[in-house]
């Protein structure tokens, strides 16, 4: 009888206990996840209509705990945010897609640039543009075959300091996309201001261009208000033909997603690029 009164409290813990503790466990392992070689980068190819090729690929993370198994970016990426660990996990993902970046040109890939995320935390980080490029030099890396991601959220928290951030990371020669675009309200004024080369449309908008006339006409919109700022546009999370056809159709220039390559390991990237890889 103690045992289940027991088990039925445990069963209505409160909801929010149990994410509480599920971000200390979580917390608890990030911490040793560097030392015990348990992060993995993963390349999503972006694809390029106008040159028929892969142009640029999206590093992204993947973290598979020894006890805690496989736990997605979405999940430790807040974590890691909050205490402070996003710091020296973001040196690691600079560096080590620097590093494949440098083998990469070795075995000819020669004007592949790589996309990396930077976190809203890395952006109140000072000298920011200076540290990371000497983590790139350091490879013998170009700034210029890194593009930067930061989301139109984090843009349009501080877009005083963003926009001088990002003018400064320019200024070293890295590339800037503001990713998620569409979901953040971003004025006319704020894109000018802002210096960056490519706006990555959020998946949210590519889901239902089949069926939504208003998802439609916003995607279409971007892609002409980029267009005519000097800008060009990448759709995410493409997953059909349907929505392949629309986004060339309205001149989208580039898209990545699954129905065109999954984020891929770099032995399996280098793969993909030596077989078939033309739409
Ligand atoms: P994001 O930057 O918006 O990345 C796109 C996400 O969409 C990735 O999820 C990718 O795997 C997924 N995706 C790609 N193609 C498709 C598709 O066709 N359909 C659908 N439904 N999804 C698709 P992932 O890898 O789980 O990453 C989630 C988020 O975690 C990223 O969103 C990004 O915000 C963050 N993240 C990942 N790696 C890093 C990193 O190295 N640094 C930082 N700061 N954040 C990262
Ligand atoms: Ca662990
Ligand atoms: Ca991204
Ligand atoms: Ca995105």
């Amino acid at each position: 009888v103690k045992a289940s009164g027991r088990n039925s409290i445990r069963f209505f813990e409160p909801k929010m206990r149990s994410q509480t503790s599920r971000f200390l466990e979580i917390s608890n392992h990030l911490k040793h996840a560097i030392d015990n070689n348990e992060l993995e980068l993963v390349y999503q190819p972006q694809y390029s209509f106008a040159e028929q090729r892969v142009v640029a690929a999206e590093a992204l993370l993947r973290w598979n705990d020894a006890e805690l198994g496989r736990i997605s970016p979405a999940d430790f990426i807040p974590v890691a945010e909050s205490n402070g660990f996003i710091i020296p996990i973001s040196d690691w993902v600079v560096n080590t897609a620097s590093r494949q970046l440098a083998e990469w040109r070795s075995q000819g890939l020669s004007d592949l640039v790589l996309a990396i995320n930077l976190s809203a935390v890395q952006f109140r980080q000072s000298e920011l543009s200076k540290h990371l490029a000497a983590i790139v030099s350091r490879h013998g890396v170009d700034p210029g075959s890194i593009e930067f991601e930061l989301t139109e959220a984090v843009a349009l928290q501080d877009p005083v300091l963003a926009s001088l951030t990002m003018q400064r990371l320019k200024k070293q020669g890295f590339h800037l996309s503001i990713d998620d675009f569409g979901t953040g309200y971003s004025s006319m004024s704020y894109l000018k201001r802002f210096s960056v080369e490519k706006l990555k449309i959020d998946q949210s908008f590519v889901k239902d261009l089949k069926d939504s006339e208003s998802d439609r006409a916003i995607v279409k919109a971007i892609i002409e208000m980029a267009h005519s700022l000097g800008m060009k546009t990448i759709a995410e999370g493409v997953e059909t033909q349907q929505q392949l056809v629309i986004l060339e159709g309205y001149g989208c220039d580039e898209i990545q997603g699954y129905l065109y390559s999954k984020p891929l390991s770099a032995k399996d990237f280098l793969e993909f690029l030596a077989t078939n890889s033309k739409i």
